[in-house]
């Protein structure tokens, strides 16, 4: 192979591979530019695959075990970034996965770092929009305090699996929403680099 032949593989191996990049990571490389049109596209392209997951456990639980999915609050079940206002509007697939599982017997747990302060606006935000509550789980001053939001997070789904249901699903759009374990399976929804807090 002659030294301008070698070099024309290379280009074409490098626009091969951004090519490859580019249809790997089309969320995550939106940044700023995202749309709400494209969030809610790349939102439903998770709850998608999380619904039939849901729905075969849901079928499979013949013995009649408490079930569970845990959600985040802002920027899974509701639009704060690109809706925001109070009540916030719901982000629509991630409604149409609570009300789906609910329908099946699962539970719907809403873990968020929130502070327990505001408790009742946010319950009635979450009702208000669509959702069935059947717990809410939000930080004290001293959960604030005293340890990181992973860690708090895992400590509720913690405290919800000791109260007896198996957590088939965990969804959030931050890592700090699915760390630490007491899930069955995970769903992470777009962040787009911490632009989605
Ligand atoms: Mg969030």
């Amino acid at each position: 192979m002659n030294r301008l032949t070698a070099r024309g593989t290379a280009v074409a191996a490098l626009a091969g591979l951004a090519l490859t990049l580019a249809a790997a990571l089309p969320a995550q490389a939106a940044d700023s530019t995202v749309t709400e049109a494209q969030w809610l596209s790349d939102v439903a392209a998770v709850t998608g695959p999380a619904q039939t997951y849901v729905d075969s456990r849901a079928a499979a639980n013949t013995s009649g075990a408490k079930q569970a999915i845990v959600l985040d609050i802002d920027n899974t079940s509701l639009a704060s970034y690109f809706e925001g206002g109070y009540p916030t509007p719901a982000t629509a697939p991630v409604l149409a996965l609570a009300k789906d599982a609910h329908a099946k017997g699962v539970s719907v747990f809403f873990v968020s770092a929130r502070t327990n302060l505001i408790d009742v606006a946010t319950k009635y935000n979450l009702t208000n929009v669509g959702y069935t509550v059947d717990g809410l789980y939000t930080r004290t001053l001293i959960d604030i305090a005293s340890e990181s939001v992973a860690d708090f997070k895992t400590s509720q789904r913690k405290a919800i699996e000791a109260n007896g249901y198996d957590i088939i699903a965990n969804i959030g759009n931050n890592t700090t929403d699915l760390t630490g374990g007491y899930a069955d399976t995970t769903y992470k929804l777009p962040d787009y680099d911490g632009l989605l807090d």
